[in-house]
């Protein structure tokens, strides 16, 4: 039996405040529709202590997962679809439930493992992330695995750090931008515009390229 819609969200918020907060229980005043925490003690992925509600390991898998569906979804309408941010939350919330089991480690795969969504908040790892299966034909790519004259679209930089962000976006390095690979070795030279840039490996890791159409 498959979870509601509802309480898939409900798992979901658990698991966001949990990661958030740091904190084992939240409210139970906070949920407010019955039914579907109905449905998780049911399926034993919630437990209740007095107005207290936590996540059974059990749970703590499934809202993992639904996190995982959330963010790649979003990726999935920001990066190959060019959905806006300002409406971006509200259809990731319907296309998530799209995204079942098995089908978010397709989208995982197309869209080259990211790490974080567009907000930049992590993307929980799947299977397809850890193993390094046949590489089917991706969408997004680093820059670090195109080829030589190899082109497409910045979609995303992802950097933890500032210093490396700030050099990437005064090369001209912005999402949407066109970019070419256009030398792998000794160093990553690449060209945005009239600009040509070398960088390092773990810098040309850290650009992200949608390769569909330039
Ligand atoms: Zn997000
Ligand atoms: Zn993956």
């Amino acid at each position: 039996m498959e979870l509601s819609d509802k309480a898939e969200e409900i798992l979901e918020r658990l698991g966001i405040g949990i990661e958030e907060r740091d904190e084992p229980y939240l409210e139970l005043s906070a949920f407010e529709e019955e039914a579907a925490i109905g449905e998780l003690v049911k399926f034993g992925y919630v437990l209740i202590k007095g107005d207290k509600i936590s996540l059974s390991d059990k749970g703590k898998k499934e809202a993992e997962n639904a996190i995982r569906r959330h963010r790649l979804a979003e990726r999935l309408l920001a990066d190959v679809l060019d959905v806006r941010k300002k409406i971006l939350n509200e259809m990731s919330c319907k296309f998530e439930h799209l995204l079942h089991k098995g089908v978010e480690d397709d989208v995982c795969i197309l869209l080259g493992h990211p790490k974080v969504c567009p907000h930049g908040k992590p993307i929980p790892p799947g299977d397809c992330c850890r193993e390094d299966r046949a590489k089917p034909r991706k969408l997004i790519s680093s820059l670090s695995e195109l080829q030589t004259g190899q082109s497409g679209r910045i979609a995303y930089i992802h950097t933890g750090e500032r210093e490396q962000l700030q050099k990437l976006l005064a090369m001209g390095a912005l999402p949407g931008s066109p970019i070419s690979l256009l030398q792998r070795f000794p160093s990553y030279v690449f060209q945005i515009g009239h600009g040509q840039f070398a960088i390092d490996r773990e810098m040309a890791k850290d650009i992200y390229v949608r390769l569909v159409k330039v």
